[in-house]
């Protein structure tokens, strides 16, 4: 699915009513760097490549959590407040992912700096379910076709706040969609050299569905109910069994979350481990953008699968 040029919209999300955009209240933005550039800071640092993307040299663009990063888990540090008290444009993703940003540094923004939710009330975007019968799961990017849709909307956002720029930021954005939509392709031709009845996985955190749904992959478990939270017995005992039933080749965990339950589960039934995907952060070379984390990914994917 491709989007158009659009506007904000208010939409509702698993009965969650959010809005896509929200303006801190007050006065006036901060000032432009000393450079000229357009500060922006992020939650993530797969938002701030995508903004670095989009912005290039007109955008000074920083991420709050740090390359290697988790950012459920993420605590803002005390220099975080200046950080996002410089900016003029705050992105974050939004349906809780990164909730400490209102939360903890929402009032650390200068007074009407805007403050944009990415995944949340984009047309066309079909939520799956989060930890709960009320969240939805928050891991949108890892759909290509769905990062196109962010990358609309941070051209959208910086040349509100920009427009003396709007069409520089309209220009890099068709590049870089074209190049998405490129990485789209590539990922499902990846994927479709895998055997199906191969197609199975299991991964650490439940960060993959919307990776799994484009591009037909089916997930049989996560390791954690969510990243922080230890598993019960039972839940891993019934996770083991699915495993099993499932005839799962590989279980999958990311580079920044600690290997050893999947370990454990791969003992217990044979399959392979691979503990070095990427997908809240981006990591060390090759892992240095958001095309890179989806190739690196899909590659080791494909290479457990076959
Ligand atoms: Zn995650």
């Amino acid at each position: 699915m491709r989007w158009g040029p659009r506007r904000p919209v208010a939409g509702a999300a698993i009965g969650l009513m959010v809005l896509s955009a929200i303006v801190l209240a007050g006065c006036g933005p901060a000032p432009l760097a000393s450079d000229g550039r357009l500060p922006v800071v992020t939650t993530t640092t797969v938002l701030a490549d995508m903004v670095r993307n989009v912005g290039g040299d007109l955008v000074a663009v920083s991420s709050l959590v740090p390359v290697n990063g988790d950012v459920h888990t993420f605590e803002p540090r005390p220099s975080d407040m200046g950080m996002v008290a410089r900016a003029r444009l705050l992105f974050m993703n939004g349906l809780g992912l990164d909730d400490w940003m209102t939360k903890t540094l929402g009032n650390a923004a200068q007074p009407g700096t805007p403050l944009v939710r990415l995944a949340e009330g984009l047309p066309g975007f079909t939520l799956l379910p989060g930890e709960t019968a009320t969240t939805a799961n928050p891991h949108l990017w890892m759909d290509v076709a769905y990062a196109e849709g962010y990358a609309d909307r941070i051209a959208a956002a910086l040349a509100a706040a920009d427009p003396a720029h709007a069409a520089s930021y309209a220009a890099r954005n068709a590049t870089y969609q074209a190049s998405l939509r490129q990485l789209d392709a590539w990922v499902r031709e990846e994927i479709d050299s895998v055997p199906a009845a191969n197609r199975r996985i299991v991964t650490y955190h439940d960060a993959f569905p919307y990776y799994a749904r484009a591009y037909g992959l089916t997930i049989v478990g996560v390791a954690v109910p969510a990243p922080g939270q230890e598993p019960s017995a039972k839940y891993t005992a019934e996770l083991i069994d699915a495993i099993r039933a499932a005839d799962v080749k590989a279980i999958f965990s990311e580079a920044q979350f600690p290997a050893k339950l999947v370990h454990q589960l791969a003992a217990e039934t044979g399959a392979q481990v691979v503990a070095n995907l990427y997908d809240g952060s981006l990591g060390d070379p090759p892992v240095t953008s958001y095309e890179a984390l989806i190739r690196w990914d899909t590659r080791q994917i494909v290479a457990a699968l076959q």
